[in-house]
């Protein structure tokens, strides 16, 4: 199944806002664990409203996010609200009969946990 990337403020949920970025959980990370460099060219004075990154996707970075959410935590999140770290396995609910997936640990063990509708 493919998902769109983007990033989010787990402390404000607030999302950056990248649209079209299939696929890319990865270069979400990598952003993500590039911050301080964007808030550096923030500090800067670095006057662009948006960063485009075009590599095997296209993004559009906006480096005020990274500095707006400074020390906050930041993680990739799909455009199913699902965070690239959780086990996200899709299973049938028992009960209404639609998927959800599993909101653990993309390491847990034991059942999986599925997203409450
Ligand atoms: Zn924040
Ligand atoms: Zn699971």
């Amino acid at each position: 199944m493919s998902s769109c990337w983007d990033i989010v403020c787990v402390d404000c949920k607030a999302k950056m806002g990248i649209e079209n970025a299939n696929g890319a959980a990865e270069l979400m990370r990598v952003l993500i664990a590039g911050r301080e460099g964007f808030e550096k060219l923030v500090e800067k004075g670095l006057d662009s409203g948006t960063l485009e990154i075009t590599a095997d996707h296209m993004a559009c970075v906006i480096p005020e996010f990274f500095s707006e959410h400074q020390g906050h935590l930041l993680k990739p999140i799909n455009e199913y609200g699902r965070y690239d770290d959780q086990c996200g396995k899709y299973v049938r609910c028992e009960n209404c009969d639609a998927s959800h997936y599993c909101v653990l640990a993309s390491d847990h063990e034991g059942e999986h946990q599925l997203k409450k509708p």
